[in-house]
């Protein structure tokens, strides 16, 4: 059997077996659903932000793995169950996928702040753990898109670019802002 292959085929094959995975990372809280006084404890009060899938899914299209992460210590201090979370993030889930937007995974951490866990933001564990889920990753194609600054401490850690908006902004800025990095 001839197992050498034609240079274009080598080529092709090369390419596709170095495609590495672009992210844009996501704070949930105040950058795809309102932020409010008070922390979001059930289904009812998780109000999505306009728009927000309509922009994310041009990253969908164009390429980008959507991951969130969020803290959410509501969990901790005992206002919400792991049931209703999780009821929350497949509402949303399945919401953005009808919309053409794919949210790829959701971390989010449960802890309060005194626990002192490795997970909370601005630690980085949870980035790190959704770069090896998603390795190889394209670290120079890689954001993150949040309303405080504890959502960008750690994209600076890791050498991720990232965006600061403020509490719910439009994506509308930052999502072309990351599209127009990729045509240079
Ligand atoms: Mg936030
Ligand atoms: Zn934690």
């Amino acid at each position: 059997m001839d197992l050498e292959l034609h240079e274009e085929e080598y080529n092709l094959l090369k390419k596709s077996i170095h495609v590495k995975n672009k992210i844009v990372f996501l704070d949930r809280d105040g950058t795809i659903n309102e932020l409010k006084t008070d922390y979001v404890k059930k289904l009812s009060e998780f109000i999505i932000l306009p728009n927000v899938s309509k922009y994310l899914s041009k990253l969908t299209s164009a390429g980008f793995k959507l991951i969130i992460i969020t803290n959410q210590s509501a969990v901790g201090r005992g206002l919400i169950s792991l049931d209703e979370l999780d009821k929350i993030h497949k509402f949303l889930t399945k919401k953005f996928f009808d919309e053409k937007c794919i949210i790829n995974k959701i971390f989010f951490c449960p802890h309060v702040p005194n626990d002192l866990c490795p997970c909370r933001k601005p630690k980085t564990l949870l980035f790190e753990k959704a770069l090896d889920e998603l390795s190889p990753v394209d670290i120079e194609n890689c954001w993150m898109i949040g309303d405080s600054e504890s959502d960008i401490l750690p994209a600076k850690k890791l050498q991720i670019k990232s965006i600061l908006i403020k509490n719910n902004q439009s994506l509308e800025e930052s999502v072309n802002k990351i599209l127009d990095s990729m045509s240079k």
